[in-house]
């Protein structure tokens, strides 16, 4: 039986005409600068995204973690959302190793950060302070896209105020997929951007971080000091080119499951989703109180997996088919 893995959009698997090109790529020693591939990679996605110049990265988590360490210094502050992953769930690394403090604030429904509230937040120049020099969004931001103008008003405010705007876009190409529009135009408001290639683009390995080329060259010195200096890294630099050539459009199809998915567990008895929510290629599950712990077992002895929780995540990705949507509406369908 193969299984139906909705956990999350990072466990897909390379196919054969991804695996061919990574295994063909023509690769040199990158902290040498020696590797075209590499280079090839930095140069598409900075383009995609408007931007000067790119950095080839390990992860998400080592992009934003670059990108903090060259904004702000020890003593500096950066805001951020409550959920957002840069301050939860990347293991305090800018407080860690960047002595750099978050001050984190409540998130709205859709996402955002009140700007009003950012506002309040920015500290004045007294050396009672930390200094607060950025402002960190996210996008998409639990499956949802920002809303549209609310990041120019955002960079209206960091340039009103002399911060420096960054956007964990992890998921931007969702976003972009969403709004129709070049992930170049959701990127312009900000300084830096930085995009996953391995969760829903389907990439094995990789993110790459963008901004100025003077930016970069700082973050590529803190890519090094954090181990993030990789050799013949070429290999999976082609699986990031592969992916933006070939699987950025195809995000609508992941999108369409998602929303048929939402569509199909809405209507079944106990269940509970906030379809206003469901933009990209995430659904929030709320599941019958009494039910809901045993239904990750339920679902694994019927070949689907699922992150336990209440409300319960499912993400749809490039090895879901709109067959193993229909599957999982069956299977819930017999467990609740
Ligand atoms: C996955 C993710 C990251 C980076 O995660 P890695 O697992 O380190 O690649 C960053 N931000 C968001 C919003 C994410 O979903």
């Amino acid at each position: 039986m193969s299984v139906i893995d909705l956990r999350s959009d990072t466990v897909t698997r390379p196919g054969s005409a991804m695996r061919r090109v990574m295994a063909e790529a023509e690769v040199g020693d990158d902290v040498f600068r020696d590797d075209p591939t590499v280079d090839r990679l930095e140069d598409l996605t900075a383009g995609m995204l408007g931007k000067e110049a790119g950095l080839f990265v390990a992860s998400g988590t080592q992009s934003n973690l670059c990108a903090l360490l060259t904004h702000c210094g020890r003593g500096d502050e950066y805001i951020v959302g409550q959920q957002a992953h840069t301050y939860i769930y990347e293991g305090g690394g800018a407080a860690a190793l960047g002595g750099i403090q978050p001050q984190p604030m409540d998130q709205e429904k859709d996402g955002s950060l009140d700007l009003e509230k950012v506002e309040k937040l920015i500290k004045p120049d007294d050396y009672h302070y930390a200094r607060t020099r950025l402002l960190c969004l996210e996008n998409t931001t639990n499956g949802r896209v920002l809303p549209d103008g609310y990041t120019r008003q955002a960079q209206e405010l960091a340039t009103r105020f002399g911060l420096s705007l960054h956007l964990d876009g992890a998921r931007l190409f969702n976003a972009a997929v969403q709004m129709e529009k070049p992930a170049a135009a959701l990127a312009a408001p900000f300084d830096t951007v930085s995009v996953c290639l391995s969760k829903g683009l389907g990439a094995p390995v990789g993110s790459v971080l963008a901004g100025s080329a003077e930016f970069i060259a700082g973050a590529r010195r803190w890519r090094k000091v954090v181990g993030g200096g990789m050799r013949q890294a070429g290999l999976l630099a082609a699986g990031g080119i592969y992916v933006l050539e070939n699987h950025v459009e195809r995000l609508a199809d992941d999108h369409a499951n998602a929303r048929t998915l939402a569509e199909g567990l809405r209507a079944l008895v106990g269940c509970r989703i906030d379809m206003t929510l469901v933009q990209t290629n995430m659904v929030y599950l709320g599941l019958p109180e009494d039910k809901a712990s045993e239904i990750p077992q339920q679902l694994k002895e019927r070949g689907i997996l699922v992150c336990p929780g209440n409300p319960m995540r499912l993400v749809t990705h490039l090895d879901v088919s709109g067959e193993d949507i229909q599957k999982t509406l069956r299977a819930f369908e017999e467990i609740l």
